[in-house]
């Protein structure tokens, strides 16, 4: 039958194929045929992940307090000797040899074997081991899945699930940037929120994507064809044919409309009073580069460099990452390049790091900057490569989440360090690079002034100073409804940052999702703001918003706003604003 729901749409574009539901836990397991000369290799791979998972069981049974009742020491010890077992350790090796195929399929076929063992069971409680085999094996795959294989392999088939619409209860960043390689068409979950990694990821991809429609996987049937609008988040299930046509048709129009806008990407972004504004990408694969200059671009304004850790066993090297910036500042053809250095944690988590065992709040905890002074041997390769990629263009560094001072000046000083270094290795890098800070945390807003002694701009993060700010997490749905960025405190803050930037004369930027809505673009420029970054897809939106726009006049209704006593004089005014503004 039929229906139509809605949720949040936070990708835009229309999506059509047949239904995919994901269940959390159930991991995509891709298939390979191995040429004879890796079988070795991989087999090596499969008895590592056995170690690590061995390690990572030992890890959490030291970490069991005295008092904790001794049945979960057991099923830990249990499950220890489940992976001793040669059913698990040995068997999948000789499914490698025996089928040419990768370790993860090998080991998919080992616990189907098994599973159907236990389920042939009389015994109930042995029945109910059959779960105990699925938890130890997804412990193992989710080794295997983040050390893929490196060399060149040959699918087995076309990922199953591409061109289908994934449905699921929620995706991590990580997750994301997988779905593109696996050709999945859009797709739904029943959580999330617009501003979470996960929404940010899925418009870098272009995958049209909706969030937090409740229910979503009792209402649909695997392999069901639907249609999703990531712009306007409804989904039409079972569409009739004349609705098919309807949006086949509808989504070639959105085609031709994005050619349209892009006519005026050399055109640059001023002000009908004169005052020029600049525009920059955000980016966060290196693949983004070419919507950059298709779109016109001024530069990068943050370059999410946190994506390149993740679906990965252990960090890329200083090497690695030389050669991946270097690569995009090459591609830049001079203009600026801004790259963040790496904001791990809170929902962006990879394996392996200690940010891992923060956990009950992780926005608040070892995240961005806090993650790199902890632990150096993560920050320092990451500032080497960076350096040495700045001798090659213009690059400048973006530091995340700075909430103190002290914090910043230790950040410099290990950038200075590391300059000495190459310094003396006779290492060429850039020696004016510029260092700037997001605003991000509301201590650094209301003390922009003080951050800007030792930087030379900033760059307001709103999806983070909005969450901080106003006490709601960004990715949990329940509490979208509070996410206001015109909300009198974030005004304030995000007016006392431009405010900080204007007085030390260095320049400020916005590179939060506010920057990228249409429907804020009149109170940003009313605010003094000169400088927005966001993703390459809205930037002509905002162009001709701003070409439109008398920025004199903009900021004497936004000073008269901002003067306000009260609180109802305040909504009342920028109520008025907002509609007069309206685009
Ligand atoms: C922000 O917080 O606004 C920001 C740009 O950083 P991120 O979305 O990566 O947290
Ligand atoms: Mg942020």
């Amino acid at each position: 039958m039929s229906f139509a729901q809605l949720g949040t749409g936070v990708s835009k574009g229309i999506a059509i194929g047949p239904v995919h539901l994901l269940y959390r836990d159930e991991l995509e397991i891709p298939e390979y045929v191995l040429p004879e000369q890796f079988i070795a290799e991989e087999q090596t791979r499969y008895s590592a992940a056995i170690i690590l998972a061995r390690k990572q069981l030992h890890d959490t049974l030291e970490k069991i307090p005295p008092n904790t009742p001794t049945d979960i020491s057991e099923f830990i010890d249990t499950h220890l000797l489940m992976l001793s077992d040669s059913a698990l350790s040995k068997a999948p090796l000789e499914i490698i040899t025996k089928h040419k195929c990768n370790a993860e399929w090998a080991l998919k076929i080992q616990r189907d074997a098994l599973v159907r063992v236990f389920d042939e069971m009389e015994d109930p409680y042995l029945r109910t081991r059959r779960d105990d085999v699925d938890h130890v094996v997804n412990s193992i795959q989710r080794i295997l899945l983040n050390s893929p294989v490196h060399h060149s392999v040959t699918p087995a088939q076309e990922h199953p699930h591409s061109g289908h619409i994934l449905v699921t209860d929620d995706l991590s960043p990580a997750d994301t940037v997988l779905m593109q390689h696996q050709g999945i068409a859009g797709f739904i979950t029943e959580g999330g929120g617009p501003t979470s990694h996960t929404a940010i990821l899925a418009r870098s991809l272009g995958i049209p994507a909706i969030v937090g429609l409740h229910h979503a996987r009792e209402r649909l049937k695997d392999d069901e064809t639907i249609i999703i609008d990531g712009q306007e988040g409804w989904i039409l299930a079972s569409p009739d044919e004349l609705s098919l046509q309807h949006y086949h048709q509808k989504r070639r129009q959105q085609h031709l409309q994005y050619i349209e806008s892009i006519r005026n990407k050399d055109q640059p972004a001023v002000t009908k009073d004169g005052k020029t504004i600049h525009l920059m990408a955000n980016i966060e694969l290196p693949s983004d580069i070419d919507a950059v200059h298709e779109i016109g671009a001024q530069g990068i304004g943050l370059y999410r460099t946190e994506f390149l850790f993740m679906n990965r066993a252990s960090p890329p090297g200083e090497e690695e990452q030389f050669a991946t910036y270097k690569g995009v500042i090459d591609k830049l053809n001079g203009k600026m390049l801004t790259i963040r250095t790496i904001d791990l944690g809170a929902d962006k988590q990879v394996d392996g790091s200690s940010q891992q065992n923060a956990a009950t709040n992780p926005a608040l905890g070892l995240r961005a900057i806090r993650l790199c002074l902890k632990e150096p041997e993560l920050f320092i390769p990451q500032l080497r490569a960076i350096l040495r990629a700045s001798a090659y263009g213009p690059i400048r560094i973006l530091i995340p989440m700075l909430s103190n001072i002290n914090e910043l000046k230790l950040a410099i000083q290990i950038i200075d360090e590391v300059k000495a270094d190459l310094r003396q290795s006779g290492i060429a890098f850039d020696e004016n690079i510029s260092i700037g800070g997001m605003i991000e945390v509301p201590a650094a807003a209301i003390r922009a002034n003080m951050f800007l002694e030792h930087l030379d701009f900033l760059s307001i993060g709103t999806n983070d100073l909005i969450q901080y700010t106003l006490a709601i997490d960004r990715i949990d749905e329940e509490v979208n409804y509070l996410y206001d960025p015109l909300n009198p405190a974030v005004l304030n803050l995000i007016a006392m940052s431009i405010n900080a930037g204007q007085l030390h004369n260095k320049p400020v930027a916005m590179c939060g999702e506010m920057a990228a809505d249409p429907r804020f673009t009149h109170i940003l420029l009313g605010l003094g703001l000169t400088e927005f970054s966001m993703h390459a897809s809205n930037l002509p939106v905002i162009k001709q918003v701003i070409n439109n726009s008398d920025m004199s006049s903009l900021a004497e209704q936004t000073n008269k706003i901002m003067q306000c006593s009260t609180y109802d004089d305040f909504i009342s005014r920028l109520n008025k604003f907002q509609y007069n503004s309206a685009v």
